[in-house]
This record gives C-alpha cells, structure tokens and sequence, in this order.
C-alpha cells in the first residue's frame, strides 16, 4: 500500500493508505479508523437485471433469511402501538418486503435499479426507483429502516446517514448489515483476496468505524437480540433461524465471518428536546 493525498471523513487525517485491487477497486485506508474508502462510485445502471439475478433464483432461501432477520428486529421494536411501518433501502427484488408483508407489517421498499423494483411491485409489494440519499417520505414516518449490504455502496456515508435518521420515528430503529473490515481472511490476504473487494463497493467499514458514524448522526448503538429473541415465527422457521445464528456464531469463532450487523436505535430524547424548544 502507498500513501495518497486522500484524508480520512472519518478523523480528518492525512495521509491514508492506497490499496489496489487489480481489476477491481482502489480503496483509501486510515488505519486508526479501520476505514476504507473513496471507492469509485459506480453508475445506477449497474444494479440492473443481470445484479439481482441470482437473488431472485435464490428466493425462498432469501425470503427465510429475512424472516429471521426481521424475527432479530421484532425483539427489539414495540408493536402495541400498531402495525410497523418498515422501510428497506436497497430492496431489491422484495425478500425482505415480502417477510415484513407476512409479519403484518406495512413495509416499503427503495432501490436504484428499475428492474428490482419492478420484480416487487409484479408481487404486490410496494416500492419506489429512487438513490438512498432523496427519500420521497415525511420526517419520522418509519419504526425501522433496513439496509443490507447497502451501505457500503453510497456516495458519502454522513449525509446517507442523516437522510436514514431523518425519515425514522424518535425511538425507530436502524439497522444494517454490510461486509466486515475487520475479517481476518481480509486482513489475511488483503487485496489478494478479490471476492470481498467488490468494485462497486464505495467503503468497507469495521463495526468500530461504522458505529463511529453512527453516533454522530445521533443513534444510539443496541445490543444486538440474542438467540432466545425469535417469535414470533413458525417451528420450521424458528428452525431455520436458529440454524443460521448458531452458524454465523460458530463462522465468527473460527474468524469465517465475513460481514457484521449493527443496531441503533434513534434516541427518543431529541423528541422531547425538540417539543420543548418548540
Ligand atoms: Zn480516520
């Protein structure tokens, strides 16, 4: 790695460190952040047809996984108040919405690629062609925002973030999944190892970096739910879910695991600040 005339959103310090993946991406490394960065940014016509085609074979396997994703999130988020209203940023062609659909929940979609978009609402799911930084929605709207493996594509972190916070009810969750700078494979073999640094990728964030973003756009980090936290669902997906935990537990010990999940929550607190400066 070489330096480069680059400086970290993060800390502001300068130099970072150049790492070329032949082929496919140059990414800016601060070490004392773990952050990398300044991917290049790729066209919206990148995510169309061909990106989603092997999620929408691989269905019904997405569509368990986010049933248990969302079985995670439920722990987490009070219901009594009526159905949940759930955003997904980068939907693609609808798992999540239809998992959210069958929970009850009222649950909206965003993406860049047409296709995708147009693959949810042939289902009856609703979802709208738009980036993730120009959401067409009121302040506040949502209880939970999700984005899996999205984060790591957007153009300017900060500003992506205030645009998620901006459109969650105080007390909302957010959460995201995206890959893990911190995978000893990665560490490992470094640009050598092709596969995970995908050239559409803008950053890749270790959890320290990310929830360093985090809370300066004013979410507070939660626990994430454990194991126990998985109904409601059905037996065989209850199954499926604890299978894939128990998986992902084991792949993190053996240091296999290649991405990490982070849980915020937007503090209830700047409600009350806000009414009273009103
Ligand atoms: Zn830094």
């Amino acid at each position: 790695m070489n330096e480069t005339t680059k400086t970290c959103q993060l800390c502001g310090s300068s130099p970072l460190r150049r790492m070329e993946v032949p082929g496919a991406n140059v990414l800016h490394f601060c070490s004392r952040c773990d952050l990398y960065q300044f991917g290049a940014l790729v066209p919206n016509e990148a995510y169309e047809s061909a990106y989603h085609a092997g999620y929408d074979r691989h269905r019904a396997r997405k569509v368990r996984t986010a049933r248990a994703r969302l079985a995670r999130i439920a722990a987490l988020i009070d219901d009594r108040r009526g159905a949940i209203r759930m955003l997904e940023i980068g939907c693609s062609v609808g798992a999540t919405l239809q998992a959210a659909e069958e929970r009850g929940w009222e649950a909206h979609g965003v993406d860049v690629s047409r296709s995708a978009v147009a693959a949810c609402t042939s289902r009856g799911l609703q979802a709208t062609v738009v980036g993730a930084c120009e959401l067409p929605f009121d302040d506040g709207r949502f209880d939970v925002v999700c984005a899996w493996h999205v984060i790591e594509h957007v153009e300017e972190v900060r500003r992506t973030l205030r645009e998620w916070t901006r459109v969650l009810r105080p007390g909302g969750l957010l959460v995201i999944e995206t890959p893990d700078a911190e995978c000893p494979k990665a560490r490992r073999l470094g640009a050598r190892y092709r596969k995970f640094w995908a050239p559409e990728h803008t950053y890749t964030f270790s959890r320290r970096s990310l929830e360093a973003f985090f809370r300066e756009a004013g979410l507070e980090i939660e626990r994430e739910p454990g194991i126990g936290a998985l109904a409601p669902l059905t037996w065989t997906d209850r199954g499926y879910a604890a299978a894939q935990q128990l998986y992902h537990r084991l792949r993190r010990t053996l240091g296999l695991e290649k991405a990490f999940q982070l849980f915020a929550r937007r503090p209830m607190s700047e409600a009350i600040a806000s009414r009273r400066a009103a």
